[in-house]
């Protein structure tokens, strides 16, 4: 089945449209800065030939609407030049499910109104993916269409690990609680390493560890995610690459109060200039390394405390567990920084954990994307992340069910 999937976020909007039986991609892209002054879009596909092409565009300021129109456009010029497959089905991510979505769903207006009632939780990303939902369902009346939501993997998660010890009101009247994020992810990567290690998903032990600009660890126990990093909102856990990750709330008071800081403002210090960022003035682990290589004292820091988060949920999480079969690294720095992978392995003998130098480097060499040493009681594996096949899969999958 060839599923459009739609991934929107606050300023960009990518798309891809996904053989999902075979998970191959038949063209896909990427349009960014929308609403900014310039907006940019880069489309890749097959040919008619099988060859791989690929453009990018300048333009002025798009919104998300505009952005969609663009897309319709360059699809039906694909279809008439290139024999482009039309779609058989639309898969939206969206961010937030709340805990009222726990798995993917058929668009229908009922559905769009729970996720409007969403938005407080989400109020960047639920709206514009909304936007998306709600023009293709104008532009492909005769289309399924489905709505897989970040945080459905993680609502089985059990109440000791949803809940915070804060006053019982703030659940009940303000739905504060743990919902997690990166859940298409984190289950797309629970399969592929389930997969790899022969063994059905359901019998497993794993720790998923997406570590993208935005980071998340997930504990996933017999396919189910049983504790994750990410909180209330993507600001919880991990230090990323703009936001602080855990920090204690009262030292953000002190310094709101100190710096006369309204809550839009502290707000935005821990998200936008906080993480790797706020530590070393970088977000991006590439400089970073090159920087720490070279003696850059802050780099150092800055990597050797996003290493060492890594390493305090990995072992919290082993304990969730009662152990651990596999550890899954995952998106742009878990796939690509062996130094973060071999920093974030550390001293981790004693559970396990001990990580083969070589194959770290160069995984993949010899055919596998396993990089544990040889016998360790422990598979550390690599998987690319592709939470858009993820979307397209879910969206099949639901779509053969009905
Ligand atoms: P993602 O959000 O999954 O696209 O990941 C983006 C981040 O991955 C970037 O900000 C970089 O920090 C990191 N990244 C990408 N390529 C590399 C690389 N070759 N080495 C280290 N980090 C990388």
């Amino acid at each position: 089945m060839n599923v459009l999937v739609f991934n929107s976020g606050s300023s960009s909007l990518k798309y891809r449209l996904v053989d999902s039986t075979n998970g191959k991609d038949l063209c896909k892209g990427r349009l960014e800065r929308l609403g900014e002054e310039h907006s940019h879009a880069r489309h890749q596909w097959l040919s008619g030939t099988g060859v791989r092409r690929e453009q990018g565009e300048d333009y002025d300021s798009l919104d998300h609407s505009a952005a969609l129109q663009h897309i319709y456009q360059h699809l039906e010029t694909l279809a008439e030049q290139e024999n482009l497959p039309s779609p058989e089905a639309i898969g939206h991510r969206v961010v937030h499910g709340g805990d009222r979505f726990r798995r993917a769903v058929a668009i229908d207006q009922n559905v769009i109104t729970e996720i409007e009632q969403l938005a407080p939780l989400a109020p960047l990303h639920n709206p514009p993916a909304l936007a998306v939902i709600n023009q293709c369902r104008e532009h492909f009346p005769q289309l399924p269409q489905a709505a897989v939501f970040d945080t459905a993997f993680h609502q089985r998660m059990p109440a000791h690990a949803r809940r915070y010890a804060v006053p019982d009101h703030w659940y009940r009247d303000h739905r504060v609680q743990r919902y997690g994020f990166h859940g298409i992810s984190h289950g797309y990567a629970a399969r592929a390493a389930a997969q790899q290690l022969g063994r059905p998903l359901e019998q497993l032990k794993l720790i998923t560890l997406h570590l993208g600009n935005g980071a998340s660890a997930a504990a996933i126990k017999n396919g189910h995610s049983v504790d994750t990093s990410m909180g209330m909102t993507p600001l919880e856990g991990l230090v990323m690459g703009t936001r602080s990750g855990d920090v204690d709330i009262a030292a953000a008071l002190h310094v709101a109060r100190e710096e006369g800081l309204d809550l839009g403002q502290l707000e935005q210090e821990l998200r936008q200039c906080s993480g790797l960022l706020g530590l070393c003035g970088s977000n991006d682990v590439r400089d970073i390394s090159s920087r720490s290589d070279q003696g850059d004292a802050a780099a150092k820091l800055a990597l050797a405390i996003y290493a060492y988060r890594i390493r305090k949920y990995i072992g919290a999480y082993i304990a969730v567990l009662g152990g651990l079969d596999a550890l899954v690294f995952t998106a742009g720095v878990g796939e690509n920084s062996a130094a973060v992978r071999a920093m974030a392995c550390t001293d981790m003998q004693n559970l396990g954990i001990s990580i083969d130098k070589a194959r770290n480097r160069c995984p993949g060499l010899d055919g596998s994307k396993a990089i544990h040493t040889p016998g360790a009681p422990v598979t550390i594996l690599i998987v690319r992340a592709n939470e858009e096949l993820e979307i397209a899969r879910q969206t099949m999958a639901l779509l053969n069910a009905r």
